[in-house]
Parts: structure tokens; sequence; C-alpha cells
């Protein structure tokens, strides 16, 4: 199995996902607008535990604020991880100035913060500036 549940980016209904088909486009059962799943999907806090922590593959998650430089270095390469591992594993980024309490509950205190998260557990982490080898291990 490998089903995610995100929120349609356009109308926020949940849906039900196989990633394996990502490149089929699945669309939303409300509206029919696409998911894009080969590029990092934004995850809202409230979506948080179902989208991530129900996953039924593994989820690379950066955590990142508009603000932040290092942030914006590292966003292609993460795109381009999005792309290459389209339908193996899910691509999110959480905005940590929209989700305190997830934040929180990982103790980020420094941004960039990727975690690979399987399963519900969070199981490998990288924080900072860490380059497409520093991404990549989170990905094997
Ligand atoms: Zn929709």
């Amino acid at each position: 199995m490998a089903n995610v549940t995100l929120a349609c980016q356009f109308c926020g209904k949940l849906n039900r996902i196989d990633v394996r088909k990502a490149s089929l486009r699945p669309k939303c059962a409300e509206c029919a607008k696409p998911f894009l799943l080969d590029r990092p999907v934004k995850v809202a806090e409230e979506q948080f535990d179902t989208s991530i922590l129900k996953a039924e593959v593994p989820v690379l998650v950066d955590f990142y604020a508009d603000w932040c430089a290092p942030c914006r270095a590292m966003a292609p390469i993460l795109d381009e991880i999005a792309e290459r591992n389209v339908g193996r594993m899910l691509v999110a980024k959480v905005d940590t100035d929209r989700s305190p309490a997830i934040s929180q509950r990982y103790g980020i205190r420094s941004i960039p913060f990727f975690g690979r998260f399987e399963k519900g557990q969070l199981v490998k982490t990288a924080v900072g500036a860490v380059g497409r080898e520093g991404l990549q291990a989170l990905v094997d």
C-alpha cells in the first residue's frame, strides 16, 4: 500500500491518493484539479498528522519559513528530490511560522530542518543548508 491523504491545494478537500499512480496526475474528487506530486506538497498544521504521520510511504519534510535564506537556497534541491522520487516517497513542506505546535512537538529551533518520517515516526533529521548530499541521506 502506498496511500497518502492530502488536502487539495485548490479547494481543501481531503483526498486519498496512491502515490504509485502519481504520474497519472490524480485529480481531486471535489474540484477535479490535479495533485502535483512531482514537487513538494505544502502541508498545513491541521493536516500534519493525517498527511504525514499516516502516510503509507516515507515522507521527507522540509520545515521552513519564507524569510529564511538558507531555506530558499535548499528549495531547488528539494524540488529535484521530489521529482526524482515521485511514486516512491512524499516530499512535503511545512511553514514553521504557521505550524507552531508542530515545531514545538519536534523541538525545531533552527531551520531549515529536514525530517524523514516513516510510519508516523521521525527517523532521520538534517538541520541547516546541508546541500544535495545531506538531503539525499534522508532519501536513501
Ligand atoms: Zn479540490
